[in-house]
C-alpha cells in the first residue's frame, strides 16, 4: 500500500469538505484574558479577543491558582515520578480526591489525566467487567464515553437525545436481571441544553441500572458550591457516578470520577487507563485543589458568568443573530453550512481580531454548523458591543442575514 498517498488523500477529502482542521495558535498572557496573542502563518501576531474559550471561570489565570501551581513545582518539582501504583501517587493526589469527593458530596473520588480518559477509561471498565451489561448512551454523548462504551464489548443501547420515553422504552424491553448504565452529561457542550437529571435517574434506578453522569461542562458553574447542574437541582444522591474536568471551569487540566467507596477502588484496581500511565504532575493536582476551593467559595463568580451570558445571548438577539436556544452559558449562533461557517470565523480574525472557532461536523450534525460563542466573567460589555456588530458586518458580508432568519 501507497501509505503517503492514503493519509493526503484523506486529508484532501477533509478540506474539500470543509472539514479540515487548522489551529489557531495563541500565545495566553497572564492578566490580559479574554485578550491573546494569535500568531499568523508567515504573518505578524497580533492581539485578539477569544470568544471561545472553555477556560469558562478565567481559572487558569488566576492568581490563586499560579500560586499554587508555583509554589508546588517550586517544593516537589515536574513530573510525579510514575504511575499512581509506582512512585507517582503524592500527597497533592490525594488532597485533590478529598477535596472532590467533599464537593460531589460522595464518598471517594479517583483523578485521571483527562476528562477523556475518566470516561473512556470508567465505562470501558464497568462495561467489561459488569457480567453481561448493558450501556445505555444519550445519542449526544461527548466522543470519550462513546469510544469507554465501544472498547469495553458491552450491549449499547443509544437512547434519543434527554428522551424519557425512548429510554424507558428500551429499559423496559430488556431482561431485568442484566446489569445497566445510563450513561449521559448535564450540559450538552455544543448546544447548551441541560438533562432532566433527576428523573433520568429516578427512571434508571426503577430498571435497576446505575447512573453515570458527565458534568463536564457544569462543575464550577452550577449549582451553591458549584458543584454542577446535579447540585443545583438537588440531586446529587441520585447520580451513582459523577464525572468531571479538572480543564474547564477549574482551569488547570485532568479528569475525575467521584462515586461510592466500592465503585472509586473498583476503577482504581481495575481501569487500565488509571493504572498503566503516569499520575497528573503534583502541582497540577495542587493548583486544581486551590481552583476548587476558590471556585466553590465564591458564588459570585458564577452570578457574574450566568449573568455575562444572559446579556450576550439578548444582545445577539436584539442585533436579529441567529442565537440559538439554550440554558446555560453556552450561546451557539447558527451558520448550517461548514464553508460558511470556516469563513465566517476566518472574517472574525481577519477583519475584527476575534477568535471564534468553526464548529462542524463531525462534532456536529451536517447542516447546523455553529459558532459557539463562550462569555466569560471578564468579558465587558464593551467586548460584547464590539463582537455583536463585528458578527453583523460577517452575516452581511456572507450573506448570512436572511438565510439565518428563515430557519
Ligand atoms: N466530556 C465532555 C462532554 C467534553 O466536552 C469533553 C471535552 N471537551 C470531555 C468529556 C473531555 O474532557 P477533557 O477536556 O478534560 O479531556
Amino acid at each position: 500500500m501507497n501509505y503517503e498517498a492514503f493519509f493526503t488523500g484523506h486529508l484532501d477529502r477533509l478540506r474539500d469538505e470543509g472539514r479540515y482542521r487548522v489551529f489557531a495558535e495563541l500565545e495566553r498572557i497572564v492578566g490580559a484574558f479574554p485578550r491573546a496573542r494569535f500568531h499568523r502563518e508567515g504573518g505578524p501576531a497580533k492581539d485578539v479577543t477569544v470568544w471561545c474559550s472553555n477556560d469558562y471561570l478565567a481559572m487558569g489565570q488566576h492568581p490563586v491558582v499560579l500560586d499554587a501551581m508555583q509554589s508546588a513545582i517550586g517544593a516537589q518539582g515536574s513530573g510525579a515520578g510514575g504511575t499512581r501504583n509506582i512512585s507517582g501517587t503524592n500527597t497533592f493526589h490525594t488532597a485533590l480526591e478529598q477535596e472532590l469527593a467533599a464537593l460531589h458530596r460522595k464518598d471517594a473520588a479517583l483523578i485521571f489525566t483527562s476528562g477523556y480518559v475518566a470516561n473512556e477509561t470508567t465505562l470501558q471498565t464497568l462495561g467489561a467487567l459488569l457480567p453481561g451489561c448493558e450501556l445505555y448512551s444519550d445519542a449526544f454523548n461527548h466522543a470519550s464515553m462513546i469510544a469507554g462504551i465501544r472498547h469495553s464489548g458491552a450491549v449499547r443501547k443509544i437512547f434519543r437525545h434527554n428522551d424519557l420515553h425512548h429510554l424507558e422504552e428500551l429499559l423496559a424491553a430488556a431482561d431485568p436481571s442484566t446489569p445497566k448504565i445510563v450513561a449521559f452529561e448535564s450540559v450538552y457542550s455544543m448546544d447548551g441544553d441541560v438533562a432532566p437529571i433527576g428523573d433520568i435517574c429516578d427512571l434508571a434506578h426503577r430498571y435497576g441500572a446505575l447512573t453515570y453522569l458527565d458534568e463536564v461542562h457544569a462543575v464550577g458553574m452550577y449549582g451553591d458550591r458549584g458543584a454542577g447542574v446535579a447540585e443545583r437541582d438537588d440531586v446529587l444522591d441520585k447520580v451513582d457516578i459523577v464525572q468531571g474536568t479538572l480543564a474547564k471551569a477549574f482551569g488547570v487540566v485532568g479528569g475525575y470520577i467521584a462515586s461510592s467507596a466500592a465503585t472509586v477502588d473498583f476503577i482504581r484496581s481495575c481501569g487500565s487507563g488509571f493504572i498503566f500511565t503516569t499520575s497528573l504532575p503534583p502541582a497540577i493536582a495542587a493548583a486544581a485543589a486551590a481552583s476548587i476551593r476558590y471556585v466553590s467559595s465564591h458564588p459570585e463568580l458564577r452570578v457574574r458568568h450566568q449573568e455575562r451570558a444572559a446579556t450576550l445571548k439578548r444582545r445577539l438577539a436584539a442585533a436579529g443573530l441567529p442565537v440559538m436556544p439554550s440554558a446555560t452559558h453556552i450561546v451557539p449562533v447558527s451558520v448550517g453550512d461548514a464553508t460558511l461557517c470556516k469563513q465566517a470565523s476566518d472574517l472574525l480574525m481577519d477583519r475584527h481580531d476575534i477568535y471564534v472557532q468553526p464548529i462542524n461536523y463531525p462534532t456536529v450534525p451536517r447542516g447546523t454548523e455553529r459558532l459557539r460563542l463562550t462569555p466569560t466573567p471578564l468579558h465587558t460589555d464593551e467586548h460584547m458591543a464590539y463582537l455583536v456588530s463585528a458578527l453583523q458586518d460577517v452575516w452581511q458580508t456572507l450573506g448570512l442575514g436572511r438565510r439565518a432568519a428563515a430557519e
